[in-house]
């Protein structure tokens, strides 16, 4: 029997899983990324227990353990104050509760391993200089043009192409990417550079008026990563690694917690990107064409979960595919089983967004007060808000 084709637009952590999931279910994979090389930008990500499930499943987990860092629980505080709003408790915790680990670690150390785990599946192929800027359905799957002139056919096509999708764009209608009304600072520093004055060893939410901070460990533990998400009006400058002063970071949190302030004086690399999203798509599929991660279901980043969507996108895409050899019936039953799971991360995420913003004392005192008194009085009320994401297999 003639192995079957799958071509993917797009080689992010989206991407990468996806060929992974299908050269690991028997398919022949092409990755066509645009850019000259496979890299991710500087920055931490943290993977959620069933983002973890979906790494386990994909083989590549002992290609990150020298690299990850699980806190010991991630906390809300309030950012000036430094007030301790909850702990959600995670090392030991989280594998007990949801079956796995929840752990932070740098998008290039997460990037390298999909990317090696790829490389060793004889039945794959990575392209790099590789812009897809169409595609056209033909002998029952598609084909897509590259920007350098080549056609490239496969039985399936997945556009993993992020945010600013072109296989969507071409599914959907044109519709601009729309800017969310906020920008991220991101910035990553060893932990050696901050003296006496780094941010605790787990993971924190710093929540403030019209912002919010995060700040994780990457690189096994060694460095701190920073992401403060402040909401802007407007944003004109393209791209996702605009760099920034220090003055201007400073403006936005140098009035907060000493140990922020620290990070942002000590960045060498201080980055600004702006956060796009768009609603809810009405469908993801075209045949044997479908979307995956950022390009299907953009989300704010407030509660750490786009790229663990992508991953368990990447694993149900590719289970449904080996239990159905009718790829457009496949690829709809995987649309209907990932929209109502990811509808409902954009949506909470959007929500926990406003949640840690809350732009005056009166909203602030009424939203974290009865937090913090829920979850002294019974401990495990965070934890159980978190059981439908985390505790969820994709897999299973
Ligand atoms: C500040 C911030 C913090 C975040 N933190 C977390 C977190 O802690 N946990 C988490 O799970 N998620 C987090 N996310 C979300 C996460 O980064 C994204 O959801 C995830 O990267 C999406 O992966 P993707 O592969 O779908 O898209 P992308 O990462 O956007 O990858 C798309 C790839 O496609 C390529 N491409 C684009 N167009 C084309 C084309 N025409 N042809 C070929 N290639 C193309 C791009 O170069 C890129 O390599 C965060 C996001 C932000 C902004």
């Amino acid at each position: 029997m003639t192995k079957r084709r799958a071509v993917i637009a797009g080689g992010g952590i989206g991407g990468l899983a996806c060929g992974l999931a299908l050269a690991k279910t028997g398919w022949d994979v092409e990755v066509l990324e645009q850019a000259p090389e496979l890299r991710e930008v500087g920055a931490g990500i943290q993977v959620s227990p069933n983002g973890m499930a979906m790494l386990e499943r994909l083989g590549v987990l002992p290609l990150i353990e020298d690299t990850l860092f699980e806190p010991d629980a991630i906390e809300l505080r309030i950012g000036r104050t430094g007030r301790k709003v909850f702990r959600l408790p995670m090392k030991g915790y989280a594998q007990n509760r949801w079956g796995h680990r929840f752990i932070q670690i740098h998008r290039a150390d997460l990037h390298d391993a999909l990317v090696n785990a790829l490389r060793a599946q004889p039945s794959a192929q990575l392209r790099t200089n590789a812009k897809v800027t169409g595609y056209v359905r033909e002998r029952g799957g598609a084909s897509v043009y590259l920007e350098r002139g080549d056609r490239v056919f496969g039985d399936l096509l997945v556009g993993a192409d992020g945010v600013r999708s072109e296989i969507r764009g071409q599914m959907c209608g044109p519709d601009r990417a729309r800017f969310t009304g906020n920008v991220a600072w991101r910035s990553v520093v060893p932990v050696a550079a901050l003296g006496d004055n780094a941010p605790p060893p787990f993971g924190v939410i710093w929540a403030g008026r019209g912002k919010h901070a995060v700040t994780t460990r990457v690189k096994g533990g060694s460095h701190v990563n920073f992401v403060g998400i402040v909401e802007q009006d407007d944003w004109t400058e393209e791209g996702w690694s605009i760099p920034g002063s220090i003055e201007d970071a400073l403006a936005d949190f140098g009035d907060w917690q000493p140990c922020l302030r620290s990070v942002l004086e000590a960045s060498s690399g201080l980055f600004r990107w702006a956060l796009y999203g768009r609603p809810p798509l009405a469908m993801w599929c075209d045949g044997p064409v479908t979307l995956l991660g950022d390009a299907a279901h953009p989300m704010l980043p407030s509660m750490a979960q786009g790229a663990v969507m992508a991953l368990e996108d990447a694993v149900v895409l590719a289970d449904v595919l080996s239990q159905d050899s009718d790829r457009a019936r496949a690829v709809q039953t995987y649309e209907a089983l990932r929209k109502p799971r990811v509808t409902r991360v954009q949506a909470r995420s959007a929500a926990n967004a406003r949640m840690f913003h809350r732009h005056n004392g009166l909203a602030q005192l009424g939203t974290y007060g009865p937090m913090a008194v829920a979850s002294r009085l019974s401990p495990t009320i965070i934890q159980q808000q978190q059981d439908w994401i985390y505790g969820f297999d994709a897999g299973a």
